[in-house]
């Protein structure tokens, strides 16, 4: 169990107007924009629009509708936002109430029940956006505490509502609230960070992943406090690591590195991160876990790699784990080009035959172009790269088929001969 002592600082929920449940608009689609959403995908962009009939107020559910009035889907109007609708559900009759959302936000949750992601120790992504027909809403569950990253003004406005659902069906301790600065101002959201309802922890909360423990902090690790998306590819790391001397480049709370020690037979890890939080955190994690071998250090790292490459240091693994380098479509160019060379010097420290795992977790990158990217490599260093398992991320992060943006995480395991 979590929180062994904690403060009562119990909060109470905002009073807000609840949005309107049925239509109050009819948004037209121009000529040849309707494809994607008959196709199922969620994001209507202003500039396909071509009118809306009716006075939506932001968060107002709405009606979508080909440019010969063929109605499309229910979605949730934002005019604050460029992603001006966003789609929820298909089906005429189905309307976007208490009971939709409920069934929704339900529907996910027995997802990571029936994967055996929701025990009492575990972190787990309950509710993972558009790979969950949740656009904008992201909930995950530390143990006995939640933490909702709202990404779309949609759920800003429905967050009493959806506290409510979370709080019947899971029974929390408490319950944050996380956004991101970004993401709010281009959404229009206004909500503090912090206990949203319940009670406040007293300190960190604890996780168990992969049988290693992690102290998380909900208040202010990064994102909602733990990357929850490695969590398979950490275990599938190690079976390659036997008595190899590992580099773990953006190392976070020591993910790769501890699961390289315990359960892969690494010799030693170095493990690097920019922020001075995440390698306080990660050596407190070591400790936690009695876990020899690992050396954390605060380094910018394309800087560290260069220094390595220079003082002829060489590893038998390294793991490229970097923050998103393409925040927009417009940035992919420029992101492939940060890509090819934090992998160039990825490279340059691997011993022959050794393995880089690398990954990206920009959406806009596609996994193809990440190929195409260690293609490039390989010629300049003239090295074979041989990819043996293509990853992404773990099930409790479903992928839409209907949208590949939700498939942002991409992991490759390679030999580099
Ligand atoms: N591998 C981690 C997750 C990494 S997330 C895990 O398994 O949990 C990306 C990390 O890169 C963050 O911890 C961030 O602090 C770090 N980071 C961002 N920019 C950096 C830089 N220029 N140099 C080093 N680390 C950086």
């Amino acid at each position: 169990m979590n929180a062994e002592a904690e403060s009562s600082t119990e909060t109470t929920a905002p009073l807000v107007t609840a949005p309107a449940r049925f239509p109050t608009a009819r948004v037209i689609l121009k000529p040849r924009k309707s494809k994607p959403f008959f196709g199922r995908h969620p994001w209507v962009l202003d500039s396909a629009i071509d009118r809306v009939e009716g006075e939506p107020v932001d968060g107002d559910a709405v009606e979508l509708f080909s440019e010969k009035e063929k109605w499309i889907a229910h979605g949730v109007y934002n005019s604050r936002s460029r992603l001006r609708v966003r789609l929820y559900t298909w089906k005429p009759s189905e309307f976007l109430d208490q009971d939709f959302w409920r069934a929704r936000i339900q529907q996910a949750i027995d997802l990571r029940a029936s994967l055996g992601l929701i025990g009492s120790d575990q972190g787990t992504r309950l509710v993972f956006s558009e790979g969950d027909g949740l656009s904008g809403l992201i909930v995950d569950r530390y143990g006995d505490y939640l933490s909702i990253m709202v990404t779309g003004q949609a759920f800003a406005i429905r967050l009493p509502q959806v506290v409510e659902i979370l709080v019947d069906s899971l029974r929390p301790r408490g319950v944050f609230v996380r956004t991101e600065k970004g993401v709010a101002q281009t959404e229009g959201i206004s909500l503090a960070d912090g206990l949203y309802s319940g009670v406040e922890p007293a300190g960190p909360i604890f996780i168990t992943e992969n049988g290693i423990r992690y102290g998380v902090d909900l208040r202010t690790g990064q994102k909602t406090g733990f990357y929850l998306d490695q969590r398979d590819n950490r275990a599938a790391v190690t079976r390659y690591l036997r008595g190899r001397r590992v580099l773990d480049m953006f190392c976070y709370s020591g993910g790769f590195a501890l699961n390289a020690l315990k359960h892969g037979g690494a010799r030693e890890v170095l493990a690097i991160d920019g922020s001075e939080r995440a390698i306080a955190l990660a050596g407190a994690n070591a400790q936690l876990n009695a876990i020899a071998g690992a050396r954390f250090e605060k380094a910018d790292g394309f800087e560290c790699l260069s220094e390595l490459v220079v003082t002829r240091q060489r590893f038998g693994a390294v793991i490229l784990d970097p923050p998103k380098f393409a925040r927009s479509r417009q940035s992919v160019a420029d992101a492939l080009r940060a890509y090819h060379r934090l992998n160039r010097l990825g490279v340059d420290v691997l011993e022959p035959g050794g393995i880089l795992v690398t990954c990206s977790c920009s959406g806009h990158v596609t996994r193809e172009d990440l190929l195409h990217m260690l293609g490039g490599v390989s010629q300049q260093t003239g090295r074979d790269i041989q990819v043996l398992e293509q990853r992404g991320a773990a099930p409790d992060h479903p992928v839409a088929a209907s949208c590949l943006e939700t498939e942002y995480l991409k992991c490759l395991i390679c030999r580099v001969l």
